[in-house]
């Protein structure tokens, strides 16, 4: 299995900053890694970080993608971006269900399994993103919560197992400072491998944690069985920050 780091910017960074982040990362960049990196930028600096990637030498081992796409081909939806564009301009990953466009946004599980199955329709490797919110934990739901948000989100007909990766995310640790501690999260890592077992017979569909993984505690999360690597916010802003990680 591949380890895996991928930084989710959010809307942060703005040309000049991503400009200065891609030089300052290029001048550690590890020679040899076998982390498979991914950032993701704001839509309107996909091409920009694409150009960069490639100009600086790393585009080989840091791909790029999008936080959110719409599930429709084309139309009338102001303010959103297809998968179709998000692969002309180079993205190779899409993040789908973060807790952000669950929760603030209000996109709803149908929503949500319709953009993962528009993604996987069209080769866009999707980042699917799950996890309960503190309510949900304290009242002892959060398998349940999960397995519901799995379920929903990889039903669609157009599913590959080669597309999709999963990111354990609980609501409560994102942006907050606060991660789950490494068992807690295998734990339900543990219980989606198993899940994925049973909807992928035979294929392996990478784990990622994610929320509030920084530098001090990336090593003891990653070096849980059933965690794969991370989907990292705050602390995928600096460049520095970002390598250790992935070290
Ligand atoms: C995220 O945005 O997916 C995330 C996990 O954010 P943070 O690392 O800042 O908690």
């Amino acid at each position: 299995m591949k380890n895996y780091l991928f930084g989710n910017w959010k809307m942060n960074m703005n040309g000049a900053e991503i400009d200065r982040f891609f030089h300052d990362l290029a001048s550690s960049f590890p020679e040899k890694s076998e982390t498979v990196m991914a950032i993701f930028p704001p839509f309107v600096y996909l091409e920009r970080t694409v150009r960069l990637a490639k100009s600086m030498g790393v585009a080989d081992k840091l791909s790029i993608g999008v936080q959110n796409v719409h599930e429709a081909d084309k139309g009338a939806y102001t303010g959103e971006i297809s998968v179709e564009m998000a692969l002309d301009c180079g993205a190779e990953y899409s993040l789908i269900g973060h807790s952000e466009r669950r929760h603030v946004f209000g996109e709803s599980e149908e929503r949500i399994a319709a953009k993962v199955n528009a993604c996987c329709s069209r080769g866009l490797r999707t980042v699917l993103c799950v996890g309960e919110t503190l309510e949900e934990r304290d009242r002892g739901v959060t398998w349940e919560t999960v397995e519901r948000q799995l379920k929903s989100g990889l039903s669609g007909d157009k599913i590959q197992s080669d597309s999709i990766l999963v990111a354990y995310e609980p609501v409560w640790a994102i942006g907050t400072g606060r991660s789950a501690s490494p068992e807690d999260a295998q734990e339900v890592c543990g219980a989606i491998r198993k899940w994925l077992s049973g909807r992928f017979a035979g294929a392996t569909v990478p784990i990622l944690y994610g929320g509030s993984v920084k530098p001090d505690n990336s090593e003891s999360l990653f070096s849980m069985t059933d965690i794969d690597g991370g989907l990292v916010g705050g602390a995928s802003l600096d460049p520095g920050s970002f390598l250790y990680m992935v070290r």
